[in-house]
C-alpha cells in the first residue's frame, strides 16, 4: 500500500469512482464518504457512493444521501458502478467482510482499492493506496486532513463541513473521548469558519427520532441490562420481540451500549442483539480494557481500544453465557 499523498498527483485527472463503507454505515462511514463524494465531484470525478446494506433514517439529512446506492436492495446499479470504476474508495473499514454481500466483487475488481480508515490491523496488501491511523478521531478527520493535506482546503464547502462534522461529533462521543484531540478541535474551528451549521447537525443527529425509541430505551434500562459489580460489567441483551415490539429500525439502537458507562464503576459495557442472521454484539469500555481484543477472541470481532463490536451465529441464551464465562476469564483485567 503506498501513501495516500502519492494519489494526490493523479487527482487532477477525472476518473470513474466508486466509494464504499461498512455495512449498517454510521454517521462516520456516510459522513466521510459524502465528504468524499462532494469533494471528488468538484474536482470533476464521476463519483458514485455504494452502501453495502441501508442506513439509520436519521442521516437522510446528509447532503448527498439521496443518490447513494444500497447494494443489498438496488445490487444491479451498485454492480454496474462498480464494473465501470477506476477506483474504489473505502472508507471507515479496512476488512472486507465489513461490506457483507459485496466483500466478493470488492476482492475480485480490477479497479485501484484506496483506504482511509482509522480501526486496528487492516488488510494491507488489499490496498493501491491508504492511510490506516488507529490514532484518528474518525475516518471524517482522516478526510479533512486528506483534503487539506493535498491543498484543497478552499473546496470545503458547507455540506463537506456538515457531512465532516457529523462523523467526528459521533466517532468522539461529542468529543469526550480521548480521540478529540487538539487537531479536531482545530479542524471544527475551521469547518466553522467554511460555514459549519453545528446545532443544526447536533439537532439531525440526535433529536430525529421517534417516541418508540425513547419508550424502547425506557424499557431496555429497565427490564433488559444486568449488572455484574464484582467485574465491574453491565450486560444489555436484546431479544427479538422487543425490537418487533417497539418497532425498532436501523439506527435506533445506536448509542444504548454508552448508558451503562454512566454507572459509578462500570468499565465494560456490552450489548447484543438478536438480530435476524446473527447476534451482533457491541461493547465499550473505560480505561485500560482492551474490547478490541476481547472482540477478536470472543467474538469474531474487533474495532478500537475503547470501541468495539463482533458476532455470533449462536443463540441469544448461548452467546450470553459465553459472554459470561469470558467476562469471568478477564476477571484480573476488568478490576
Ligand atoms: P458498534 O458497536 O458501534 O457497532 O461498533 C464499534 C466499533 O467496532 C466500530 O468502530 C466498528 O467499526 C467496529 N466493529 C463493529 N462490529 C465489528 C465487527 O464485527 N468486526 C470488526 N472488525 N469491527 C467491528
Ligand atoms: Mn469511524
Amino acid at each position: 500500500m503506498k501513501p495516500i499523498q502519492d494519489i494526490y498527483p493523479h487527482l487532477t485527472t477525472p476518473r470513474n469512482v466508486v466509494i464504499t463503507t461498512h455495512q449498517k454505515p454510521d454517521a462516520d462511514a456516510m459522513g466521510s464518504s459524502l465528504a468524499m463524494y462532494h469533494f471528488l465531484t468538484a474536482l470533476g470525478h464521476s463519483v458514485t457512493v455504494v452502501s453495502p446494506t441501508n442506513w439509520a433514517k436519521w442521516l437522510d439529512w446528509m447532503p448527498g444521501s439521496a443518490k447513494v446506492i444500497d447494494y443489498e436492495l438496488q445490487r444491479d446499479r451498485g454492480e454496474a458502478a462498480l464494473q465501470q470504476a477506476q477506483w474504489v474508495f473505502c472508507l471507515d473499514f479496512n476488512v472486507l467482510v465489513r461490506t457483507k454481500h459485496m466483500a466478493n466483487t470488492l476482492r475480485q475488481g480490477a479497479y485501484d482499492r484506496i483506504l482511509i480508515d482509522h480501526h486496528q490491523q487492516p488488510e494491507v496488501p488489499l490496498f493501491t493506496w491508504g492511510i490506516s491511523d488507529t490514532a484518528k478521531s474518525s475516518t471524517c478527520e482522516m478526510v479533512y486532513d486528506f483534503i487539506v493535506g493535498g491543498g484543497y482546503g478552499d473546496r470545503i464547502t458547507p455540506a463537506i463541513a456538515d457531512c465532516l462534522y457529523a462523523g467526528v461529533m459521533t466517532d468522539t462521543g461529542s468529543f469526550r473521548f480521548p480521540s478529540a484531540s487538539a487537531s479536531v478541535h482545530r479542524m471544527v474551528a475551521d469547518l466553522k469558519d467554511r460555514g459549519l451549521q453545528h446545532t443544526l447537525v447536533h439537532e439531525n443527529i440526535y433529536d430525529n427520532f421517534l417516541e418508540n425509541r425513547l419508550r424502547f430505551i425506557g424499557h431496555i434500562l429497565l427490564h433488559r441490562m444486568d449488572l455484574f459489580y464484582e467485574y465491574n460489567t453491565a450486560l444489555i441483551s436484546i431479544p427479538k420481540k422487543d425490537l418487533l415490539r417497539f418497532e425498532i429500525k436501523t439506527g435506533d439502537t445506536e448509542g444504548l451500549v454508552n448508558w451503562p458507562l454512566s454507572i459509578q464503576g462500570i468499565k465494560l459495557a456490552a450489548l447484543v442483539i438478536d438480530r435476524d442472521e446473527e447476534r451482533k454484539w457491541s461493547f465499550r469500555s473505560k480505561g485500560d480494557f482492551d474490547v478490541n481484543t476481547f472482540a477478536r477472541n470472543y467474538f469474531e470481532g474487533g474495532g478500537h481500544f475503547n470501541a468495539a463490536g463482533g458476532r455470533s451465529s449462536d443463540s441469544l441464551d448461548g452467546t450470553v453465557q459465553r459472554f459470561l464465562e469470558a467476562m469471568k476469564e478477564n476477571a484480573l483485567q476488568l478490576q
